[in-house]
């Protein structure tokens, strides 16, 4: 139960992906969590740095889409410059946007990879599908008071995990 749990990999930020590793494994779809994975809850918009980062993504051959708990109106809006696919209200860690995503994207579980800032939403919902997850640290320790509350757990589960993975290094 707690390796559902667990993500693949635990980076500090979006921004250090490593594109050509992912190119190497065969990563062809990226999932990306919107609210503390690439801003915080409370930023409307993406920044110059993220506009740019998305742009190399998709010179790159990446498909990506965003999904969201959150409402349409704020997914919409923070997708104006990005202009990637979208869902929102995904009511993540259910397995039904992961997959409309994928099929959005036209990838399957074996080449899509999920990245977020949640161990319950981002995380195992991935994992429940059988797609490699990647958890970032919060962009902001700022949260919606119903993340707040989870938070707690997560910091155990994450500890869980660090321990597991430097043992087996
Ligand atoms: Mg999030």
């Amino acid at each position: 139960m707690l390796r559902q749990l667990f993500p693949e990999d635990y980076i500090d930020s979006i921004f250090d992906l490593n594109i050509e590793q992912l190119l190497n494994n065969n990563v062809k779809g990226l999932i990306f969590d919107i609210d503390n994975t690439l801003v915080p809850f409370d930023v409307a918009h993406p920044n110059q740095k993220l506009i740019s980062f998305f742009e190399k993504l998709k010179e790159k051959g990446f498909k990506i889409c965003l999904v969201s708990n959150n409402t349409k109106e704020r997914v919409i809006k923070f997708n104006e410059k990005l202009k990637v696919n979208t869902i929102h209200k995904a009511s993540k860690p259910r397995r039904k946007s992961f997959i409309k995503a994928m099929d959005l994207m036209g990838t399957n579980k074996d080449n899509t990879l999920v990245i977020g800032d949640q161990i319950f939403t981002d995380v195992w919902g991935g994992n429940r599908l059988g797609i490699k997850t990647i958890l970032v640290v919060p962009v902001s320790d700022r949260d919606e008071w119903i993340t707040w509350i989870k938070r707690g757990i997560e910091r155990l589960v994450i500890r869980l995990y660090q321990r597991q993975r430097s043992k087996k290094r």
